[in-house]
């Protein structure tokens, strides 16, 4: 049979230790002997960013934004630890910090669901979808632990004029003081990443703060979200038959836990930090989430939402056996292929893409599975743990089968 073409290259962004190798191996075993796939390869492994300065890193980046869609591999964020393992000249910035600083983006991570593994809270049918956002607030603070009494103000100073004060609190017993901020730029920013990706979707799109305690600064982002909305994407959304939704926090967590799902969540930093650890725990596995850098210019970089998956990686190299799952390192691949085949115009990259993220589910139905799922799976006979080659080639016996019948 010919291989299905695809018009215009994917970015590739290779990666470290353990999903180094699956990387290769789902594109030497899942893709290349059914698409002729041109890419633009970007080699981000620890000692390339090393020997390049970490301009490879930069330069990747700049070619997602010249093709519009990129696919990465986990990598390595190197610490003090991984200076010394890799005799690094410094410990490089996180490439997933350096590239979101580049395409300004929004991470949104969604669950992988398959009937076999049942999400702990029982009425989740469809994914939960987080989108959170990336800047400001306690993640960029300024804190003061106060010992003695005194005053406590938040001043602004203008550039031009005189200053604002306001009463923080006054001390009579030692505490804590934090000082935090936000622009309305990447709140704007962070809005309109959200209104496009639950448009890309077609899903509801809730948003949700504590606006009723904090009346200037969570308030803020309500009205961004509700003027972004008026203005640009109101019409879209009622063409599409979908809501957007604003809530108090408490209220939108106690609705998640009984909603079926199939939502995208904007949270603000910190609820998304914590809330997203939660809905990824509860759906069973690190390598059953996805992870999509969406910028508000229209750039897409889909990853896997783990890491490199360090542990495995020692295992292999020591020559035993792993049991590591490629299931979202695979769907960040037919995630890049299926955003790839809208913007070129191309049905059948798009139905490729769906075959595979098909086989591998069915696979994982069938009760195929690696050590990471085999834990938290409904216990079945006919469930059978697999290596991490024997899992891909699982998926690429099905795979075979479901191209054939084509
Ligand atoms: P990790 O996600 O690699 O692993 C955490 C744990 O989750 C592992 O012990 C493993 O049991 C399990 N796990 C994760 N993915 C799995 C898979 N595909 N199959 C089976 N089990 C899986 O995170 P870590 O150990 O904290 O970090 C390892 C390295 O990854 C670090 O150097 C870190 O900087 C990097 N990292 C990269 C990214 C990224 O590139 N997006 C994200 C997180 C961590």
């Amino acid at each position: 049979k010919a291989k299905i073409k695809v018009q215009t290259p994917l970015v590739e962004l290779d990666g470290d230790e353990m999903t180094r190798i699956m990387w290769q191996m789902v594109k030497e075993i899942l893709l290349r002997p059914y698409l002729d796939l041109p890419v633009e390869y970007y080699d981000l492994s620890i000692q390339h960013r090393d020997e390049t300065n970490d301009q490879v890193t930069r330069n990747a980046a700049e070619a997602i934004k010249r093709y519009g869609v990129g696919v990465k591999c986990a990598t390595i964020t190197a610490n003090e630890d991984r200076v010394r393992e890799y005799q690094l000249k410094e410990a490089w910035k996180s490439p997933n910090a350096t590239i979101r600083a580049t395409l300004d983006g929004t991470v949104f991570r969604k669950p992988i669901l398959v009937r076999n593994i049942r999400p702990a809270v029982s009425s989740w049918k469809k994914p939960i979808i987080v989108g959170r956002h990336a800047y400001g607030d306690v993640y960029n603070n300024s804190e003061i632990r106060v010992d003695v009494p005194g005053t406590a103000e938040l001043v602004f100073t203008p550039l031009n004029g005189n200053p604002i004060r306001r009463k923080i609190h006054d001390f009579s017993a030692p505490g804590i003081i934090q000082g935090i901020h936000n622009t309305d730029e990447s709140i704007s920013s962070f809005a309109r990443s959200c209104f496009a990706f639950a448009l890309d979707q077609k899903i509801d799109l809730w948003f949700s703060t504590k606006d009723t305690i904090s009346k200037i600064y969570d308030a803020r982002f309500r009205e961004i979200f509700a003027e972004e909305y008026e203005h640009s994407w109101k019409e879209a959304f009622e063409k599409e038959n979908i809501e957007y939704f604003f809530t108090l926090i408490d209220d939108a967590v106690a609705r998640i836990m009984k909603s079926e799902g199939g939502i995208l969540w904007a949270l603000k930093n910190y609820d998304g930090d914590v809330l997203s650890d939660m809905i990824a725990s509860a759906n069973g596995s690190l390598a059953m989430m996805t992870s999509v850098l969406v910028s508000p210019q229209g750039y897409f970089e889909y990853e896997a939402a783990h890491g490199t998956v360090q542990k495995h990686y020692y295992k292999h190299l020591r020559g035993e056996e792993t049991s590591s799952n490629s299931t979202a390192l695979i769907f960040a691949w037919s995630g890049g292929l299926r955003k790839r085949a809208e913007f070129d115009s191309t049905p059948d990259v798009a139905l490729f893409a769906e075959m595979l993220e098909a086989a591998t589910l069915e696979t994982i139905e069938a009760g195929i599975m690696t050590g990471d799922l085999l834990l938290v799976a409904d216990p079945t006979p006919a469930n059978r743990k697999v290596n991490t080659l024997g899992f891909i080639e699982a998926i690429a016996a099905n795979l075979e089968k479901k191209l054939n019948s084509l």
